[in-house]
């Protein structure tokens, strides 16, 4: 007997456009295929010793068991420490809730404020996953396009236009994936004076902020704006700037309340995350930083090889990013061409016929709600990047 149909919600969430190049660049592996992959945003490193070190003594020692749904507190505690070091602010542990990643925490996040009738504004290019998060609480999404002669930013004239009466909340990533647009101190003030002016939560994702090129760490909208504290929140984690993706750790910090909440959703779904995670991220932030300035440097270096890679090929057009671990290239003048058979007609068909013909990785602009771009990320060996730059200029090459 055929069951009954999924939820009506599964008809308007899409899975996640880079997870979903993830897989099948493993499918493609697994067949033998050697494929360059500059498409999931994951460092390449591998995290640092002395956090290998303190998750082997977890394993040989414990604890074993659940922790508190919010995490440990010692591990909430150096959460708290490390953020008033980076960005000048004090929270206390109770404003601070651990998750299985950022990703997790986003997740927690809007089932606790976002509802049908709701409106979320995000600021675009976007990550893959903030819109789909606000369908799936059946709330609506409001995309807000920033071009790049804007430097792909938000602009205080267009967050003002943007802001409704059901506007519930505003995420805002910085530095940003897939742009790798990062704020200065100024530009944060700016829209802060319109934020000031409305009743609505502020989510800053800061995940990326110590991959930042112009400076030792992003500015933070909490340190330039102390008076939205009440409504604010910043979601972070160690998955980017400590090369531990596959640890799961990620947390947000709100006011009590909030995080009282986002805890209450997570008691219902998961409890705590793994005990090994948690400590081995207590090692991590209380630990050297060393590791997380060697990585911000060779990530620099890597990222001025692809953009003037990118560049010299003619029709990509590319700017140097400030922040973050991507290029985002601009592909538009060679769309319309073909490749054999196949029409190159949009971001989407270039990226599938480079992984087809070029065995070249990358994500479309347009699963980040930024058309007409590629984005490729530098999380990856400069062999591995010169290796793809080559395939990308072949490729095109070819392309007429
Ligand atoms: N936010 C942004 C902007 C990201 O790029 C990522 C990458 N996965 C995340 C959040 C989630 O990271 P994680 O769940 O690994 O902490
Ligand atoms: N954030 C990374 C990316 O954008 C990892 C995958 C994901 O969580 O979306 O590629």
């Amino acid at each position: 007997m055929k069951p009954r149909s999924f939820a009506g919600r599964m008809q308007s969430v899409a899975p996640s456009a880079t997870t979903e190049v993830f897989k099948r660049v493993a499918e493609l592996r697994a067949q033998g295929v050697s494929i360059v992959s500059l498409s999931v945003g994951e460092p390449d490193f591998e995290p640092p010793l002395h956090v290998r070190e303190a998750a082997k003594r977890a394993l040989d020692h414990g604890p074993f068991g659940y922790t508190t749904v919010a995490g440990l507190a010692p591990l909430r505690e150096a959460i708290c420490e490390r953020s008033r070091l980076r960005r000048g602010v004090t929270h206390a542990p109770n404003e601070v809730v651990v998750s299985a990643g950022a990703k997790h925490a986003l997740f927690n996040l809007a089932q606790v404020l976002y509802e049908p009738g709701d409106e979320v504004l995000i600021p675009t290019p976007s990550w893959v996953s903030y819109a789909e998060q606000v369908t799936l609480c059946g709330a609506t999404p409001v995309l807000v396009p920033c071009r790049e002669e804007q430097g792909f930013l938000l602009t205080p004239a267009a967050l003002a236009a943007a802001i409704t009466p059901r506007t519930k909340a505003l995420i805002l990533c910085s530095p940003s994936n897939p742009t790798g647009a990062t704020y200065d101190a100024e530009q944060l003030r700016a829209l802060a004076d319109v934020l000031g002016l409305h009743p609505i939560w502020t989510i800053v994702d800061e995940i990326y902020a110590e991959l930042y090129y112009d400076g030792e760490c992003a500015p933070s909208l909490a340190s330039v704006a102390p008076e939205l504290r009440e409504r604010l929140v910043i979601v972070d984690g160690v998955s980017k700037s400590y090369a531990m993706t596959g640890f799961r750790v990620g947390w947000l910090m709100a006011p009590p309340t909030l995080a009282r909440a986002c805890e209450t959703v997570q008691s219902q779904a998961t409890t705590s995350i793994a005990t090994v995670a948690q400590l081995a991220t207590i090692a991590a932030l209380h630990g050297d930083q060393a590791c997380v300035r060697e990585m911000r440097e060779t990530y620099r270096a890597r990222r001025t090889r692809i953009v003037d890679g990118l560049a010299a090929i003619p029709g990509i057009r590319c700017g140097m990013p400030s922040g973050a671990f991507y290029a985002f290239a601009d592909v538009c003048a060679l769309l319309g061409r073909r490749e054999g058979e196949q029409l190159i007609a949009n971001d989407l068909d270039f990226a599938r016929v480079l992984l087809e013909r070029a065995r070249v990785a990358v994500v479309p602009g347009s699963a980040f709600h930024g058309p007409g771009y590629l984005r490729l990320s530098y999380a990856a060996s400069l062999a591995d990047i010169d290796s793809a730059l080559a395939r990308i200029a072949a490729f095109v090459a070819t392309l007429f």
